[in-house]
């Protein structure tokens, strides 16, 4: 299905920021950031980088909306409408909001639709667990009462990246606002044009203004004046670990609390134990789905012995076969990389895998089928051991790296090598194997016999160089909110009375 939706591009206004509600209006002077389609290279709109003052006013709106604003002190039931209705007005406007999406980022359509869906129950999701919110008291102190309530933290700086920005973005906002929080978003000056839409859409749904500010712009400009401002009490990040250390160091100094959600380097595990179908569908998605640029692939495909030619002959044979094209199609199942300099660095890979030693099995240059875009061939290579760059560092591409290995502890050996610890995929019908694995790899999420599956109510984010902190009712719960604690004499308590006669 393609979307009948039809615009003249490059649209004649600039995408600007949103603050209290309202659209910032372009000023003459500015610095100004051409979007562009990654699928033919042409220009689609113009984006005005926010600077310190305009990230300062939003700030300021978001601070206010915080301390002043109905949106904290709203009875439970009220927010809740809000948030029921983002989600109606999210779905209401689906067609455009996947359509921006995949015009910008070149994800197939087919996969930024469920996106979209996503997206509107992440609001739902969170509102619910809101509404849940209760607290504690202690009575065992003769005489006191103690009880304990959850408040809402404040403004915070949600920064989020390119790769798929509806589903990400509304996962940051999702996890802050329904505490009663205010935030500023900044989403990647890639791809802000599905994220405007979507801010308009919140107000549209009846978010009181100042609650989910926007501001685009780079992120040495516009997130470092976003992630140092004073005003801002926490941050909500997505995007790669490079960028989480310089934000959380920032933060650090500031004394505000991160959570990050940060790249990956995920071992695929294909057991001898396994259904080889299922495992070789699950490889293939793990990699290969949302174009290879997504945090949890599986791109590190580790294959025991016994079934590892075979495997990867067949694994080659269908990645050949892969569909490359305009992403708005139904049939398409890679559509291009995000932008030039992604292309490049992805492509650059393939070189690094040359000198480590590795052998390619398929793809390894930019597809020559497509006289425009950023696409790039379905590629693998074969390491020669773990310690190899393509197995050390994210690609973040259509590039899959294979290992061999022999037994399970090998495997579990293999995939803790890694500074990354965000997920583990695991392709066995053995009991044993399946419990080593669970218990024995440090990953936030291991998923046995299914690929890409996404549980709200679980917690999800990384070990070690994968983030800190995790999305989910609980995790967001404490991250998004401030204990306090009241103590009350129920009887007038016997003091000290100092200086009395
Ligand atoms: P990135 O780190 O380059 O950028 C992410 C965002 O941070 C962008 O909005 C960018 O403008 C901003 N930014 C950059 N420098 C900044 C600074 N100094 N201060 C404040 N903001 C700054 O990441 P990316 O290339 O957009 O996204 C890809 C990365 O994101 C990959 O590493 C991927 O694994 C990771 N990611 C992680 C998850 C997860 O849930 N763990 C999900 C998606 C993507």
């Amino acid at each position: 299905m393609s979307v009948s939706l039809s615009r003249s591009f490059p649209l004649n206004q600039h995408v600007t920021s949103i603050i209290d509600g309202e659209s910032v209006v372009a000023k003459r002077e500015g610095f100004d950031i051409e979007v562009v389609n990654p699928t033919d290279e042409q220009v689609i709109s113009r984006l005005r980088e926010a600077d310190d003052t305009e990230v300062d006013a939003a700030v300021r709106s978001a601070r206010l909306a915080f301390d002043q604003g109905p949106w904290p002190r709203m009875d439970i039931n009220a927010r809740k409408d809000i948030l029921y209705s983002i989600r109606d007005h999210l779905r209401k406007n689906a067609e455009e909001l996947a359509y921006l999406e995949c015009l910008n980022t070149g994800l197939p359509l087919r996969s930024v639709q469920v996106h979209v869906d996503r997206m509107a129950r992440n609001f739902e999701f969170f509102a619910e667990v809101a509404s849940n919110v209760h607290g504690e008291t202690y009575t065992q102190t003769a005489g006191y009462l103690t009880y304990i309530t959850r408040e809402p933290k404040g403004v915070a700086g949600c920064i989020a990246p390119w790769n798929a920005p509806l589903a990400l973005a509304s996962m940051r906002v999702a996890t802050c606002i329904p505490w009663g929080n205010t935030c500023v978003l900044k989403p990647s000056e890639y791809t802000p044009l599905s994220m405007r839409r979507m801010v308009e859409i919140f107000h549209e749904a009846g978010l009181p203004p100042g609650v989910v500010n926007l501001v685009n712009g780079r992120g040495a400009v516009t997130g470092q004046a976003l992630v140092s401002h004073p005003d801002i009490d926490m941050i909500g990040f997505t995007g790669g670990t490079t960028t989480g250390r310089a934000i959380a160091a920032t933060a650090g100094r500031n004394l505000k609390p991160v959570a990050l959600e940060l790249g990956g380097k995920s071992a695929n595990i294909i057991f001898e134990s396994a259904d080889i179908e299922r495992a070789l569908d699950g490889a293939l998605a793990g990699i290969f789905s949302n174009n290879g640029q997504q945090c949890l692939a599986g791109s590190r495909i580790l294959v025991q012995r016994g079934i590892a030619d075979e495997f990867i002959e067949r694994f080659v044979a269908r990645a050949k076969n892969i569909r490359l094209g305009d992403p708005m199609l139904a049939d398409t199942e890679i559509g291009p990389l995000a932008f030039r300099a992604h292309l490049e660095r992805v492509l650059s890979f393939v070189e690094v895998a040359r000198r480590d030693g590795a052998k390619l099995l398929t793809g390894g240059a930019r597809a020559n089928d497509q006289s425009h875009g950023w696409f790039m061939q379905p590629t693998a290579v074969l390491a020669p051991h773990n310690d190899a760059q393509v197995c050390q560092e994210e690609i973040f591409g259509p590039f899959a790296t294979f290992l061999i290995f022999d037994t399970l502890d090998e495997a579990i050996q293999i995939a803790n090598a890694s500074k990354f610890g965000l997920v583990t995929y695991v392709w066995s019908d053995d009991l044993h194997t399946v419990m080593r694995c669970s218990r024995d790899i440090r990953a936030g999420t291991v998923w046995v016999n299914t690929p890409l599956m996404r549980e709200l109510r679980a917690p999800f984010g990384g070990y070690k160089e994968s983030g800190i902190g995790r999305d989910g009712p609980q995790a967001s719960l404490e991250f998004f909110t401030e204990l306090k604690s009241t103590i009350i004499p129920i009887d007038a308590v016997k003091m000290h009375r100092y200086g009395a006669a």
